[in-house]
């Protein structure tokens, strides 16, 4: 099945599994830029293990991982949300070389933000990018913040992305030598693997002597969360002269969504419009 994540229970064990495929999600974000492929494979990775984390967690809101670089690739956003929807992008700035992290982010960071949602306060770790590949920094992350003992391997190719989650739940187990063996197991699967077979058939593969509780696929999908309205707030930030100042030069303010390449156009009435509302917050009549 495409698209789909997949969990599963190891019984009597206190360990939980994902499997993540991504597969229209995955190429809707390379149609919309030309990823050379040092690029797109830890932009690829990086979204997989996006849709893997956020279903760990309880969230009614996203989680966003973020990598800065100072090398070749100097921005790496990804983002899946509780309704798992994911969007990412990367933004590099010179010819990216196969390699290790250090290879092609230069010295970098791995800055995790996790908002709940329903008005409840965002978190954010923070930690120095460092390891062969996206799987390993992550697994330096989440070893770090003190979280729950987890294990990440991802892969992606041109038509797929795709990854393996093993977390380590709270509580005595009676297989108490579990974690051990699903760590170990899990270590063999390999890219092509993750990439071509069904979650069912990785599951076998890595797991068929294992007693697996296997729950329902669930589906992911690709989906910017950029509107109108959060443009129009951004205007508001950027400032009336400075929008003023566009219009007179343009005739027209232009916003392109980097996620989707939704095109966003303000003329001069529009951009008035926007600064009425910036006045009164929630007393305007709502448009479109
Ligand atoms: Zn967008």
């Amino acid at each position: 099945m495409a698209d789909t994540l997949q969990r599963f229970l190891f019984e009597n064990a206190s360990v939980r599994g994902e499997l993540v495929q991504l597969d229209a999600t995955w190429r809707a974000v390379l149609e919309r830029h030309d990823y050379p492929p040092t690029v797109r494979e830890v932009l690829g990775e990086s979204m997989a293990a996006a849709a893997l984390l956020a279903a760990t967690l309880k969230l009614r809101g996203s989680i966003t991982l973020q990598v800065q670089g100072s090398g070749p690739i100097s921005l790496l956003v990804v983002e899946c949300t509780s309704a798992r929807t994911l969007r990412g992008i990367a933004h590099w700035n010179q010819d990216v070389p196969a390699g290790d992290l250090h290879a092609r982010f230069g010295d970098g960071r791995l800055v995790i933000t996790v908002d709940p949602g329903e008005g409840m306060e965002r978190y954010q770790g923070i930690v120095p990018l460092e390891g062969a590949n996206i799987a390993e920094a992550l697994d330096t992350y989440l070893e770090r913040s003190e979280q729950l003992a987890t294990r990440l391997w991802l892969a992606a190719g041109q038509d797929r992305a795709a990854g393996l989650l093993v977390q380590k739940l709270p509580g005595l187990a009676p297989d108490a030598d579990a974690w051990t063996r699903v760590t170990t197991l899990s270590a063999t699967v390999t890219p092509t693997e993750l990439l071509e077979l069904t979650p069912r058939e990785v599951m076998h593969r890595l797991f068929h002597e294992e007693d697996l509780r296997v729950f329902e696929a669930e589906p992911v999908s690709f989906r910017c969360s950029c509107t109108r309205e959060r443009v129009e707030q951004m205007l508001r930030q950027f400032g009336r002269d400075e929008v003023e100042a566009l219009l007179q030069e343009e005739g027209e303010v232009a916003v392109d969504c980097n996620f989707c390449n939704q095109h966003y156009v303000f003329d001069a009435v529009d951009a008035a419009q926007v600064f009425l509302d910036g006045t009164q917050p929630h007393a305007g009549p709502t448009r479109h």
